[in-house]
């Protein structure tokens, strides 16, 4: 018989963490099941918009991350050609706005706090080693079938959670085999010693370059001791892998004719790792009986519009609570995944289109140059709709 108030998560990531975290606090005893031996802290920076701080504060996790995280005071986009800005936004009156903060932080940081809350909760057990990699459900509860030191296992529990990220065993069980969609664009990320930059780096300012092909994306994190680099170019190159380590000699020549500001930043960089952008489709439906998904699992995005970690610390809060409120775990399954498909499903494709807009040329560029002049004090507002969110 399924153990009474165990609920088994597969990942040990930003989103099965926060699940795990919200859970108990709700009365549960999540399991986690992590395919690493070890968390490893890899990663770049990771912007945490006011709703994704606001899950963070639900969560009872903001205030030791805000000891790691810098807030983020303005916004700044510029031609990454001429160095000229196109447009600026204040982002230090987030909180007056949309009542919650807005972070720009590693995401080891993020994955430390969190780790550590869950850690201190005795009702969350770990087990690492531990690749799911199917699922059996009965009448009163799911098994997942697990991998662990080369032997088959079973885990028992109420229901099942697919927390296992963007290339998700749980997703293709549920829905079949099919391929992420990479879209052409490879991510350089990088993290340069503020003490090695001039002020104009170190800042608590998001700063967007835009070119042709190519955009970069840099802010400070840790506390303001390290600036979190990314560089995205249209390059074929292709790895199913966050984590490729790569040198400057091999980066795409694109930014060799831009302004001297961004082009110091990526020179000041010793070193690279790079991924292959790539999301999926939005699900029609995501679960089935008492297995559903979470985070990347569910609705893997591009970073364009960071929303990645945001979304599944959204979802994180909200399982939880259509748990809490109903007997029965798949009723409540199906009410989560009805609150969250549609957001999640506009997030994935409002990061689509940034993607096309950061690198356009030619007429389309100049639209985007001239509308970022205009009224580019409403960048922000553009999305509010995102940052204003406040779970049901
Ligand atoms: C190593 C790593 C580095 C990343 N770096 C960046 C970055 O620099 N910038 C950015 O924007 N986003 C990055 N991301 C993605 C970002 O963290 C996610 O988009 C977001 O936080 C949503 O998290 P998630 O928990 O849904 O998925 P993930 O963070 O991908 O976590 C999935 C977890 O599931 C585990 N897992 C996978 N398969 C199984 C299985 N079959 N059984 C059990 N466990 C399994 C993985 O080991 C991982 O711990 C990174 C993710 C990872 C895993």
């Amino acid at each position: 018989m399924a153990r009474a108030r165990t609920i088994l998560i597969a990942g040990a990531g930003i989103g099965g963490l926060s699940a795990a975290i919200a859970l108990a606090r709700a009365g549960f005893r999540p399991l986690i099941l992590e395919r690493a031996t070890k968390l490893a802290e890899i990663g770049a920076g990771i912007q945490l918009t006011p709703n994704a701080s606001r899950a963070l504060d639900r969560l009872g996790v903001l205030p030791a991350l805000k000891k790691r995280a810098v807030t983020a005071k303005r916004v700044i986009v510029g031609d990454g050609r001429s160095g000229k800005t196109l447009a600026e936004a204040p982002l230090e009156d987030a909180e007056a706005r949309f009542g919650a903060p807005w972070l720009v932080t590693l995401r080891a940081d993020l994955q430390h706090v969190l780790l550590e809350a869950a850690q201190d909760i005795v009702d969350i057990e770990f087990m690492y080693g531990a690749e799911v990699t199917d699922f059996a459900a009965h009448a009163r509860g799911t098994t997942a079938l697990i991998k662990r030191n080369g032997k088959s296992e079973e885990e028992l529990g109420i229901a099942l959670i697919g927390a296992d990220g963007l290339w998700s065993k749980m997703r293709t069980r549920l829905h079949g085999e099919s391929a992420p969609v990479f879209h052409n664009l490879v991510a350089w990320r990088a993290l340069v010693p503020a003490r090695d930059l001039p002020p104009q780096f170190t800042e608590p300012v998001t700063r967007l370059w835009l070119g042709r092909k190519a955009h970069l994306v840099h802010y400070p994190v840790h506390g303001g001791e390290q600036i979190n680099v990314v560089a995205i170019f249209r390059d074929t190159w292709r790895a199913d892998s966050w984590n490729e380590p790569a040198t400057i000699a091999e980066m795409p020549k694109l930014f060799a004719r831009w302004s001297y500001m961004p082009r110091d930043l990526l020179l000041a960089a010793k070193s690279f790792q790079r991924w292959a952008l790539a999301d999926r489709e939005p699900l029609k439906h995501w679960g089935e009986g008492r297995v559903t998904l979470l985070g990347d699992a569910a609705h893997p995005m591009l970073p364009t519009l960071a929303q990645g970690a945001g979304a599944a610390l959204e979802d994180a809060v909200a399982i939880a609570r259509h748990l809490a409120r109903r007997d029965d775990p798949a009723d409540a399954f199906r009410s989560y995944e009805a609150e969250r498909a549609e957001r999640t499903a506009r997030m994935q494709r409002g990061a689509r289109f940034n993607a096309r807009i950061y690198h356009a040329g030619g007429p389309l560029r100049w639209a985007r140059d001239l509308k970022l002049l205009w009224d580019g004090e409403k960048l922000i507002d553009r999305n509010a709709w995102i940052y204003r969110y406040r779970p049901s």
